[in-house]
């Protein structure tokens, strides 16, 4: 019998970081800026940015510094207003505040995805729009896009999660003016830490690269004109949020592996998803018709439960061995927005509050196989038949 899987184990490294790493170790070349030419870090900007199809990528500490960054990239206002969505990590809240800037939740639908009608009738207030593709969930980008590109605010997509995902055929990150990416070790590419900014706009990347801690004149190790680094030099601070070789080192020869993870990804959550729509106590939102997800976990309602039933779930789940969080059910879970008490006063978003109450969280890595996959769909499902047919009785 297959045994449950640890959804939180990680895949192997590639045994070409291996080399990398150890000549890194020997060398001890471990800051970016010391080579002359080729450090890891600026042969993986150089490949992601290709990979991408942008003009400029900037590597740096995490997707957090990434998102921190490009709101100090847009040189917005102290206490301007950025609209984000409701639903997302608590990373994203705090890298608007990090920014100075005030963020303005957006309700969240119960497909995961921002509710158009209220970032419609936020945006006329709003200096710039930070959208977060939670979980890798797609926002509508068209409406978004339209409505931003008449106002003339610009967006900065948060695709920590979203790295393969397309829409309409275009990549994900390369839709707003910057994209930001993630290396943390539960995203596509695992280096522990680490996060990378991408963009076609030279000015918004000079001053990136400055405030990530580019000192003096090492911007001349940037593939990046001379005239848009000359126009920031000495003008902006420096945060120094760089990221090592070593990370660099490990990330590269992940690179080749992407497209099989996304492939596989999908595999698995649409095979789990199927199982799980089978049942009438459990609902997966489809993906919008433009989006072509990159998944490595599932999210899925619990339909017709009253509380006491949603919570026997989560229980038999979890003794069952395969733990289903529920967002706005587990204390202190980091993605309910009204634990961002960092920010004051939380709004009152009903929508997104009743999407969470009833919102499941189950990792489903690319690494598993069909099988084991099976075997956590069968939990699932059976623990929803359990807690239904209980209550009947
Ligand atoms: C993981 C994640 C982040 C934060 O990324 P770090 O690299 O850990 O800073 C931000 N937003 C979303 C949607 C994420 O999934």
């Amino acid at each position: 019998m297959t045994k449950i899987p640890n959804v939180y184990n990680a895949e192997p490294i590639p045994e070409a970081a291996l080399e990398a790493v150890t000549q890194l170790l020997s060398s001890a070349d471990l800051f970016r800026y010391t080579a002359p030419e080729n450090a890891p870090v600026s042969l993986l900007e150089q490949e992601f940015a290709e990979m991408m199809g942008t003009k400029f990528a900037l590597a740096v500490s995490s997707c957090s510094a990434a998102l921190f960054l490009s709101l100090k990239a847009l040189d917005l206002p102290r206490e301007a207003r950025v609209l984000i969505p409701a639903f997302t990590f608590a990373a994203v809240p705090s890298a608007v505040v990090h920014a100075e800037c005030i963020p303005v939740l957006v309700e969240c639908n119960d497909n995961y995805r921002i509710n158009m009608d209220d970032f419609a009738a936020k945006l006329p207030d709003a200096d710039a729009v930070l959208i977060s593709h939670m979980r890798g969930h797609t926002s509508d980008m068209d409406a978004i896009m339209a409505l931003c590109d008449a106002a003339g605010i610009p967006v900065v997509e948060d695709a920590a999660h979203s790295l393969g995902t397309t829409w309409n055929g275009r990549k994900i990150g390369t839709i707003g003016k910057i994209g930001c990416f993630s290396f943390q070790s539960y995203k596509m590419i695992n280096a522990g830490e680490g996060g990378i900014l991408i963009t076609d706009d030279a000015d918004l990347v000079a001053r990136a690269i400055i405030m990530s801690g580019a000192y003096e004149h090492m911007w001349t190790k940037h593939a990046i004109p001379t005239e848009a680094m000359e126009r920031w030099q000495n003008l902006l601070p420096l945060y120094n949020l760089r990221l090592s070789n070593l990370s660099a080192a490990i990330i590269r020869p992940q690179l080749p592996e992407l497209a099989r993870r996304v492939r596989d990804g999908l595999r698995n959550h649409d095979h789990v998803a199927a199982r799980l729509n089978t049942s009438p106590n459990l609902d997966v939102p489809a993906p919008l018709s433009a989006e072509k997800r990159a998944p490595d976990s599932i999210q899925f309602n619990l339909v017709d439960m009253n509380d006491e039933q949603v919570d026997a779930f989560a229980k038999l789940t979890a003794e069952r061995g395969m733990k289903v969080q529920i967002f706005g059910k587990s204390v202190d879970n980091a993605r309910a927005f009204w634990n961002w008490q960092f920010l004051g006063d939380t709004p009152e978003l009903p929508t997104t509050r009743t999407m969470l109450m009833r919102a499941c969280d189950v990792r489903l890595p690319a690494r598993l196989t069909v099988e084991e996959c099976d075997v956590i769909a069968d939990i699932i499902l059976g623990a929803a038949q359990s807690v239904a047919s209980q209550s009947a009785a």
